[in-house]
């Protein structure tokens, strides 16, 4: 099993997104592995999607994902809560992790095993 790095949700594969954290900058250079489920990888697309076409700049602070300080995006996530079952709750996640999250979006069926 394994835990999706924005919601929590345990399932037994998430989507594997490179994200380029600071914090780590010296040690991975090369960026480090989060991992995302299906329903988080689609909000992180559709947010992704609607800040290209209407170029918002987002707000400034520190992504949710990889710890960065820019401008963010918000993304609404679905975080699975024991009393109400799911709690709806707002991300704030930066350009360049949300274009991480859309490229593993569209490639999400090889990379979780699925075959239809
Ligand atoms: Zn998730
Ligand atoms: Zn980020």
């Amino acid at each position: 099993m394994a835990d999706c790095d924005l919601c929590g949700v345990a399932i037994p594969t998430v989507c594997p997104v490179k994200v380029f954290s600071p914090k780590f900058e010296n040690s991975y250079p090369e960026g480090v592995w989060k991992g995302l489920c299906g329903s988080c990888l689609e909000k992180a697309k559709k947010a992704y999607d609607e800040a290209t076409e209407s170029k918002k700049t987002g707000t400034f602070g520190k992504c949710n994902l990889c710890g960065a300080e820019g401008q963010l995006q918000d993304v609404e996530i679905n975080i699975p809560s024991f009393s109400k079952g799911y709690e709806l709750e707002r991300k704030k996640i930066c350009m360049k992790c949300l274009e991480q999250s859309s490229e593993a979006y569209e490639n999400k069926d090889e990379l979780l095993g699925e075959h239809h």
